[in-house]
């Protein structure tokens, strides 16, 4: 799958091309709003992303373009806070979706699947890890038949765990797709919400499915299936 990154600031298009990229994406970037629409016109999508505020040509009159061109590729508009109200409004200009910064990569992917489902009309497959199962769809959690309420982040989190169960996850990787790019990963929140999550879906059940990897960060994996 090809993805187009339209961002001008550098931080953010690099963190949503690497995550992307991670998610077996093939990324191209532009760093301006005209070289964004020649790409766009020129190659096939199957996602772009794309910032309001650029350089050359702003992202409402790409998207504009784009539209009167008949081009129906999948847009996903970035918005800083302070431009939501009236930007948002712009968003008849036929964007798909839009994402405030900063913003966390586990969202921006949530959004990018929903999209490229809507056009696929595949259906969706729930995740499973052992007896834990977890539906992206209704965002249902449940181990051993048992439901379990989850918190907004716990949930992103158990979702990442899930979506890369078998691999170890560093404290960088877990900070940039549940928390954001301006996040700290220096701080212990993670450490926080992982024993959260433990509490919730390990507790009391003898396969422990996160595990802890000493000095790197945590994998998530069935145990008893070594
Ligand atoms: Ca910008």
């Amino acid at each position: 799958m090809q993805a187009l990154v339209v961002e001008d600031e550098l931080k953010v298009a690099n963190f949503v091309a690497k995550g992307l990229a991670e998610e077996n994406f093939e990324v191209e970037i532009a760093n301006d709003g005209k070289s964004g629409l020649d790409l766009a016109m020129k190659n096939e999508y199957s996602i772009i992303v794309l910032d309001l505020m650029l350089p050359e040509m702003d992202g409402l009159e790409v998207l504009r373009h784009l539209r009167a061109d008949n081009n129906s590729t999948p847009v996903i508009v970035l918005t800083a806070k302070d431009e939501t109200d009236d930007k948002v409004k712009g968003l008849d200009t036929g964007a798909d979706d839009y994402l405030i910064k900063p913003f966390a990569f586990s969202e921006l992917h949530a959004r990018i699947r929903a999209l490229l489902r809507r056009d696929s009309g595949l259906a969706v497959e729930k995740l499973q890890v052992a007896n834990l199962l977890l539906d992206p769809v209704t965002r249902k959690v449940t181990r051993a038949d048992k439901e379990i309420d989850l918190t907004q982040k716990e949930y992103a989190l158990l979702e990442y765990f899930m979506r890369h169960a078998g691999t170890v996850l560093t404290r960088p990787h877990i900070s940039e797709h549940v928390w954001g790019y301006n996040f700290d990963s220096f701080t212990n929140v993670i450490d926080v919400y992982v024993n959260f999550l433990r509490k919730k879906i390990d507790h009391g059940h003898e396969n422990k499915l996160i595990q802890t990897v000493r000095g790197v960060g945590y994998v998530m994996k069935d145990s008893e299936a070594d």
